[in-house]
C-alpha cells in the first residue's frame, strides 16, 4: 500500500506517578507504554502490571474544550464528526465545555482547580504550530496526543489529555479519501481514549495516514469495545495534582 510518508501521526504518551501519598505502594500497578503486537486488530497505549488496558470511565461523560485560536473554519465541524465516530465505535459520550484560550503544553496540569474547578482537566483538543507551543510539533508529525493515565488498585485511568492538529501542515478539512484532518483526528482522538500504534496500514491507528476513508477499521473497532462502554465502569481516582513524567516514545 502507498503511504503518505511525509504525513506521520504521531503520538506522545506520557506515564504519570502520583506525587501525594494515601496510596500505598502495593495498590499501585505500574503502567507502562505497551509496546509489541497488537493482537486482535489493536494496541492500547498503556497496560498495567495485569496487562489490562487503561482507560477512561464509560459510564462518565468526557469533557473537552477547543483552542480555537489558530484553527481553520472547519474545525469544529470536523471535530464533531470525529467524536459521532468515535461515540459511535466506543459508546464513550463527550461533552463541549466550550471554547479555551489555553493552549497545549507538556507540562499541562492534570488537575488545575483555579482554571477548572475541583475535577480532572477536560480534555484539551488544540490546532497549534511549532511555534506556538512546547509540545513535539517537528518531524512531519500531523498530530501528537499526550494522554494522561493514572495507576490506581482496579488498572490504569485516563483522566486527561491533549490532542494537537499541527497548523504547520495543513491538511483538507473533512473525512474523505487520503490524509484530512478528519483523519488526524480520528487516530489522535484514538491515543486520547487509549489506543497504540498498530503495523496495519488498514487502521486508523497506524502511525502514518493512508489513502483510504478516514473511518475506523475493524482492529481499530475492537479496541475502541475494549476500552469503551462495553467494557463496563471503571471509576476516574479522585482528582488531584500530578507529576507528570517526560513524554515517552
Ligand atoms: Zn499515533
Amino acid at each position: 500500500m502507498a503511504l503518505l510518508a511525509v504525513l506521520t501521526l504521531s503520538a506522545t504518551a506520557v506515564a504519570v506517578r502520583a506525587r501525594q501519598s494515601g496510596v500505598t505502594a502495593a495498590t499501585i500497578h505500574p503502567l507502562t507504554t505497551a509496546v509489541g503486537s497488537a493482537a486482535g486488530g489493536w494496541a492500547p497505549s498503556f497496560t498495567d502490571a495485569t496487562g489490562q488496558p487503561a482507560r477512561w470511565d464509560p459510564c462518565v461523560a468526557i469533557h473537552y474544550v477547543l483552542a480555537t485560536a489558530g484553527a481553520p473554519a472547519s474545525a469544529r465541524a470536523d471535530v464533531n464528526g470525529a467524536l459521532q465516530r468515535l461515540t459511535a465505535a466506543s459508546g464513550l459520550n463527550f461533552v463541549d465545555d466550550g471554547p479555551t484560550s489555553e493552549l497545549p503544553r507538556r507540562e499541562r496540569a492534570a488537575y488545575d482547580p483555579r482554571r477548572w474547578g475541583k475535577r480532572w482537566a477536560p480534555l484539551l483538543i488544540a490546532w497549534a504550530g511549532a511555534a506556538d507551543t512546547d509540545v513535539p510539533l517537528t518531524g512531519g508529525r500531523e498530530g501528537v496526543t499526550m494522554a494522561v493515565a493514572v495507576a490506581t488498585a482496579t488498572g490504569g485511568s485516563i483522566v486527561t489529555g491533549e490532542v494537537v492538529l499541527n497548523t504547520d501542515l495543513p491538511l483538507p478539512s473533512g473525512f474523505g479519501p487520503g490524509a484530512t484532518a478528519g483523519e488526524v483526528l480520528l487516530h489522535e482522538l484514538g491515543h486520547a481514549v487509549g489506543l497504540g500504534h498498530v503495523d496495519d496500514p488498514d487502521q486508523i491507528m497506524y502511525p502514518m495516514t493512508n489513502p483510504g476513508l478516514a473511518e475506523y477499521g475493524a482492529g481499530d473497532r475492537a479496541g475502541l469495545v475494549a476500552i469503551g462502554a462495553p467494557a463496563g465502569c471503571h471509576r476516574a481516582p479522585t482528582p488531584r495534582p500530578l507529576q507528570v513524567s517526560e513524554p515517552i516514545g
